[in-house]
Formats: structure tokens, C-alpha cells, sequence
């Protein structure tokens, strides 16, 4: 059974860069220098869901989207 493995987008008009993503899901998130999100090379594992769906709820702009990594179009930056 194929393995399912998420990653990290951002809707870079709706995002205002206030940084509470990388607060919340460090683990994947880091800010760049004027406060935008960038992400990790790595995928979120699976233990790593629970954060990764708290971080995109939690996103005052709900700029912040997990989307299946090998979905249709792919997925990243
Ligand atoms: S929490 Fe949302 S609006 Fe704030 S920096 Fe992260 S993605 Fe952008």
C-alpha cells in the first residue's frame, strides 16, 4: 500500500507574513527575512499531521494549505 505524504503550501496574496505558521509547526516552517513562510525540503510525515493541520487552521488568512504530495500538479513553491 502506497505510502501518503503531504506537504506545505501557501496562497502568497492571502499570506500577510506575520509568521504564526512557523510558531506553530516549526518542525516544517521557518520565516523568511521579512516574515514570510518557507518550508522545509522534507514532507510531513505522517505523526507529523496533527501539527501541520493545526498550523493551517490556525493561519489568520487561511493562506496556509497541506495538500498530498504526489496529487496531480504536485506540490511545493
Ligand atoms: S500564519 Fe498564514 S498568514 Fe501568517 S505567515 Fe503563516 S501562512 Fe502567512
Amino acid at each position: 500500500m502506497r505510502r501518503r505524504v503531504f506537504r506545505l503550501l501557501v496562497d502568497p496574496i492571502a499570506c500577510d507574513g506575520h509568521g504564526m505558521c512557523a510558531e506553530l509547526f516549526p518542525e516544517r516552517i521557518a520565516l523568511d527575512r521579512f516574515g514570510y513562510p518557507v518550508f522545509s525540503d522534507q514532507p510531513v510525515s505522517p505523526d507529523l499531521l496533527p501539527l501541520a493541520r493545526r498550523a493551517t487552521t490556525m493561519c489568520p488568512q487561511l493562506a496556509l494549505h497541506l495538500v498530498e504530495a504526489n496529487a496531480s500538479g504536485g506540490a511545493g513553491r
